[in-house]
């Protein structure tokens, strides 16, 4: 029985499935070409290769082609329809490298600036606009 590690698996696929590069990537609406297999089954198993950590399958039934974009959305994490945090993938979308732009815009954000309320948020809306500072106090 062969224990593979992330590169024999990807030895191993290509091997006996072929290359993926050129072939259409599997993920749904995408029309690119794939770059190569991509895992898009849950991951077994944690191997180090290259100073990292990857997560890789040795089932081969859980790779696909996938191109490039997608190949590091899967490794990302979440699924084809929400991203680990639950962006919705075809509403926010993702970067040139494949990140989701919701998380991409909560990383850039910072930790104390003003949250974007939905329209309506507000029970009573305030009838003044401009500089609330509504917190100060004058003293007396
Ligand atoms: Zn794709
Ligand atoms: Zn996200």
């Amino acid at each position: 029985m062969s224990e593979h590690t992330y590169e024999s698996m990807h030895r191993f696929l290509r091997e006996s499935r072929g290359s993926a590069v050129g072939r259409p990537c599997v993920a749904p609406g995408c029309d690119r070409p794939a770059t190569g297999w991509g895992l898009i089954g849950r991951p077994t198993t944690i191997d180090a290769y290259g100073g990292d950590l990857v997560r890789f399958s040795k089932r081969p039934e859980d790779y696909a082609p996938l191109c490039s974009r997608h190949n590091s959305q899967r490794d990302g994490g979440g699924n084809w329809l929400l991203c680990p945090h639950g962006h919705v993938r075809t509403i926010w979308g993702a970067t040139v490298k494949g990140y989701c732009r919701g998380c991409d815009r909560m990383r850039k954000r910072k930790p104390r600036a003003t949250i974007t309320e939905p329209p309506g948020a507000h029970a009573g809306n305030h009838a003044h606009s401009g500089t609330d500072t509504n917190t100060e106090r004058r003293p007396s």
